[in-house]
């Protein structure tokens, strides 16, 4: 099973955007405002309602978060980078929360990659993206492959492997798709933006997963 995420019309809706973030924020908003209604009665206080309010609020402030990403001014910091750097960097961001829950890099970052012409927090935030949509399927722990590939002089590609429980043809179809998540507390945005910020960068983002067998997220970027 192969799912090509392309800069196709289901990433670039403004409307279905709009709906869905109208949608994942009236949730938490009504519960706050239930819990708020029913606090101002006195009677019912409890401490605990409070921890449920703190968490409607963070959710809504992920949201607003991850929008505020996609919504950053696009003439940005786009620069002559060499890749090695911005890989070591992400896995060293990532690595004691991979050895907290089992999980152990493979990485293959030599340091006569190429440079690549680009907004450097932004690609880092790619990777990290798909990193932790690694983590986050490894439950029970695993293994993160990190290679590079350059089969044409113009090209290089950044391989992600794990060896995770993989996505079923259902849920790869609608990688991408804002909001989509699996996860109980997913924001269901990560692949979005990642695609968006690779198309920005002129480059490739495919995703091949077949359930247990893992999933491989390529990420083909020109050379600057
Ligand atoms: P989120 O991580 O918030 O759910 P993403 O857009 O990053 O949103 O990912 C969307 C969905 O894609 C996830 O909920 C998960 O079902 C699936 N997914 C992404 N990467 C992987 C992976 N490496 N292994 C298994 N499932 C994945
Ligand atoms: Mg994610």
């Amino acid at each position: 099973t192969e799912e090509l995420l392309r800069n196709s019309e289901k990433l670039s809706v403004a409307g279905q955007l709009a709906a869905g973030v109208a949608h994942e924020i009236r949730n938490p908003l009504t519960s706050l405002k239930g819990f708020t209604q029913f606090m101002k009665t006195g009677a019912h206080y409890k401490e605990q309602y409070l921890d449920i309010m703190m968490s409607e609020l963070d959710r809504i402030e992920q949201i607003i978060n991850e929008l505020l990403l996609l919504a950053k001014p696009q003439a940005a910091a786009f620069q002559q980078r060499p890749l090695s750097p911005i890989l070591v960097h992400v896995v060293s961001l990532l690595e004691s929360q991979a050895n907290l829950n089992n999980i152990q890099f493979d990485t293959q970052i030599h340091g006569d990659l190429p440079s690549i012409h680009c907004e450097e927090n932004q690609l880092k935030q790619v990777f990290i993206n798909i990193v932790k949509n690694a983590m986050e399927a490894m439950t029970g722990g695993g293994r993160i492959q990190i290679a590079v590939e350059q089969t044409d002089p113009r090209y290089v590609t950044v391989v992600f492997s794990d060896n995770g429980p993989g996505i079923p043809g259902d849920v790869l179809k609608r990688l991408g798709e804002p909001f989509f998540t699996t996860k109980e507390n997913g924001s269901g945005l990560g692949l979005m933006i990642s695609q968006k910020i690779i198309t920005e960068h002129n480059g490739r983002l495919e995703i091949k997963s077949e359930p247990d067998r893992g999933t491989v997220v390529k990420i083909t970027l020109p050379i600057g």
